[in-house]
């Protein structure tokens, strides 16, 4: 099967595949996929032409491809509750990108979480498309309690009077209240989105609140929580369903990646399983494992723990080193995760005071509790004495981990 893979290529799939199978990962947008979507990924469908919507196509031969991403799209509606999905997106910023395009009109005022504060690169930073095409106001968190303060978020709303409120964020570790948001848009007649990108897998599992009833338009990836392909996805209500899929293709999207849809569509399925209820639970309970054992050993977790999957710690003071040397302590034993902005963070974003740890991928390869708050210990160890011989001892450790959870062993590069 391999044989006539690029060798350059093959030296490093194979690598690529140890690496997985050999760290810990917890960078909290990750994830393992099963080996069904992986098949799906490299299938024949990759080799087809299909812009257009099933039964709509630009193209013939069409007939099965139609049956997959309608299959996919039923699921995905059913699963959260949404009037329209389209599946097409080929990222998560191209889910926001249609998303405004359905919306917004070039120059109009949006109200979303700053980039600081756990918002995402989409929600108008200023080097990317959003902060360019669109005129954004931001809310922060409370700087005591690190949270939304919606008493803000409504006052910023009333002040600038926004076209579009977006929640939704990329390291936020609290429950959003969508009905909440939902109210201050209307104050001010206002649409309401939300980039559930990080969450879907914990909304598809009821272990976070659904957006649905309360937003217009709702973005998300499939390769975050959700366990699928590497892709974007947008639900709406009905009233926006037709100028959604004009704003996918043609407005930014030529053919789509039916490989990649058909590997979301299989996500979709697999989370509609009870098997997956308890994955989702299960990732929620290995977080707060993870927080409690990280804040037991005198180390600041902003917004002072979880209520989901992801865990951001505050390294600088706790721990006296900056987010970009934790991140490169913790993977030198084999813990990958990422140096993260803080709220108000003093740092710049290349060193960063904080990281963020995500329990999703470990759950997926079968940790619970237990080897949550092993893993926690490790971490402070490592952060808190990073001598030699302190770090090859947790690197062993680490390496006991992961051989006691192997991952793709059918796999042979
Ligand atoms: C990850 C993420 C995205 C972007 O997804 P890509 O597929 O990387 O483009 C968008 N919004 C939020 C909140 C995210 O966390």
């Amino acid at each position: 099967m391999n044989k006539n893979i690029d060798n350059r290529i093959l030296d490093s799939l194979k690598n690529e595949l140890n690496r997985q199978k050999n760290h810990i990962e917890l960078i909290a947008s990750e994830n393992y996929v099963s080996p069904a979507i992986l098949q799906l990924n490299g299938s024949v469908l990759t080799n087809k032409y299909a812009e257009g919507y099933p039964g709509k196509r630009y193209y013939g031969g069409c007939q099965f491809i139609d049956e997959i991403e309608s299959y996919g799209i039923e699921l995905a509606k059913k699963l959260f509750n949404a009037d329209h999905a389209n599946l097409q997106p080929h990222s998560g910023s191209q889910a926001n990108e249609a998303a405004y395009k359905t919306l917004l009109n070039p120059g109009d005022k949006v109200l979303s979480m700053s980039l600081d504060a756990g918002g995402h690169l989409t929600h108008g930073y200023n080097i990317n498309f959003s902060g360019q095409l669109y005129d954004f106001v931001f809310y922060k968190v409370n700087r005591e309690t690190e949270e939304i303060d919606y008493n803000e978020v409504e006052k910023l709303a009333l002040e600038h009077r926004p076209k579009l409120i977006l929640a939704g964020a990329s390291s936020y570790t609290k429950i959003i209240d969508f009905k909440r948001f939902k109210e201050i848009a209307d104050k001010i007649d206002a649409y309401f989105m939300v980039d559930m990108a990080h969450i879907a897998g914990l909304v598809a599992g009821g272990v976070h609140p659904n957006p649905f009833p309360y937003a217009d338009i709702v973005t998300s990836t499939t390769h975050k929580t959700l366990r699928g392909s590497r892709g974007g996805i947008v639900l709406c209500k009905e009233q926006f369903s037709k100028k959604l899929d004009s704003a996918v293709f043609p407005g930014i999207q030529g053919g789509p990646l039916e490989n990649q849809i058909a590997g979301k569509v299989q996500a979709l399925s697999e989370a509609s399983s009870e098997e997956f209820k308890q994955y989702a639970q299960q990732v929620i309970k290995n977080a707060k494992a993870l927080a409690d054992t990280l804040m037991e050993n005198n180390i600041r977790l902003i917004a002072n723990g979880t209520q989901n999957h992801t865990v951001i710690v505050e390294v600088k003071n706790s721990l006296g080193v900056t987010g970009k040397q934790a991140e490169s302590i913790l993977e030198s034993i084999g813990i990958v995760v990422n140096k993260n902005m803080i709220p108000f963070d003093s740092e710049k974003p290349v060193n960063t005071s904080g990281i963020r740890l995500g329990s999703a991928a470990m759950t997926t390869r079968g940790f619970k509790e237990k080897e949550f708050k092993a893993v926690a210990q490790i971490i402070a160890k490592a952060l808190k004495d990073h001598n030699d011989q302190n770090l090859d001892q947790l690197a062993q450790e680490v390496k006991q981990l992961c051989d006691n959870f192997p991952i793709y062993t059918d796999i042979k590069y």
